[in-house]
């Protein structure tokens, strides 16, 4: 391993302190040479009916091996998953992809990717916006699955937190947004959450252009969300439905396909209450292959689509191919 001054170390550990890891995560650092290269280009465009999705490349974070990241099964089984999926066993493949959605005359983002505060390895979702041929400017509606940093930081520029879409609407579960910014919520929370709670707390309570919506509503032409919590308490999918084709955006409830099509009975270290998260990836995949769904997942790899079908019972995961 290349050595690394102390303070590096300390700068590394300080850097996953405000992004809310593991300081256990200091290997950082060294990491910084991304071994997968990046899709060229860092868009991808499709059909959905009369919709049209672009599938946006934010970055990828190679995760260190760690026992805890599935908390009911070893290294060695997540290894033989990700080698059966044809995927490299050297690092967890942790990509990120959003989609924008263009829907009768609007323009929908979902989820905001990392804003660079999450991986030094991701941070590419507005140059690939760009690169795409969207202006950023032009987005109406923003849709949240929930407030983990990989899927709010890019709402928030980096240092002053001001707004990085001020005229857009952002759409949120009130379930969510209750439980981040509940009183004493922050004390509660687990030392590494610590940082990102108190963030969430400092910042969308003055911002004026978030709507809370309950249950499994309308929040864009043809685009419905879909309760699936565990993975965070309010965490949602996104249903899109135009003229009789449909994409369900799975968003984080069954966020590394190769370990949880096999595996769906797998809780992640990130499934804040794993039996429920368990429950609600069943739900959702019985649901997009009852209704043979495209579906989406911001950690799918790039670009972030492909199919499920039924094994026994378990999944079988083909990803589209990019
Ligand atoms: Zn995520």
């Amino acid at each position: 391993m290349p050595s690394m001054s102390r303070r590096d170390v300390i700068a590394t550990a300080g850097l996953a302190a405000a992004l809310g890891l593991n300081s256990r995560l200091g290997l950082i650092g060294p990491a910084l040479a991304q071994k997968t290269p990046d899709p060229v280009p860092g868009f991808a465009k499709y059909k959905i009916g009369e919709a049209e999705v672009t599938a946006l490349y934010d970055g990828i974070w190679e995760k260190p091996h760690d026992p805890a990241f599935i908390k009911n099964a070893s290294v060695e089984e997540t290894k033989a998953a990700l080698a059966k999926a044809g995927l490299t066993t050297d690092f967890m493949s942790i990509p990120l992809t959003t989609n924008v959605i263009s829907v009768r005359g609007t323009l929908v983002l979902c989820d905001s990717g990392s804003g660079g505060q999450w991986q030094p390895t991701a941070g590419r979702l507005m140059s690939n916006m760009k690169a795409a041929g969207i202006d950023p400017a032009r987005i109406q509606t923003i849709l949240i699955s929930h407030f983990h940093p990989d899927h709010i930081f890019g709402l928030m520029e980096k240092g002053t937190n001001a707004p990085v879409f001020p005229n857009a609407e952002i759409v949120v579960a009130a379930s969510e947004y209750k439980w981040w910014t509940e009183p004493g919520r922050v004390e509660k929370l687990p030392e590494p959450r610590k940082p990102l709670g108190a963030r969430i707390q400092s910042v969308f309570p003055g911002w004026k252009n978030i709507r809370q919506v309950e249950g499994e509503v309308e929040v864009a032409p043809n685009i419905r969300i879909v309760s699936a919590p565990g993975h965070t308490p309010g965490h949602v999918a996104f249903h899109l439905a135009s003229a009789g084709q449909q994409l369900m955006l799975s968003n984080d409830t069954a966020y590394v396909p190769a370990l949880l099509a096999p595996h769906p009975e797998w809780q992640g270290a990130y499934d804040q209450d794993g039996p429920l998260a368990v429950e609600s990836r069943r739900k959702l995949l019985d649901r997009v292959i009852a209704e043979k769904m495209a579906i989406a997942g911001a950690h799918f790899p790039f670009p972030g689509a492909g199919t499920f079908v039924k094994d026994g019972n378990a999944y079988l995961f083909t990803p589209t191919r990019g």
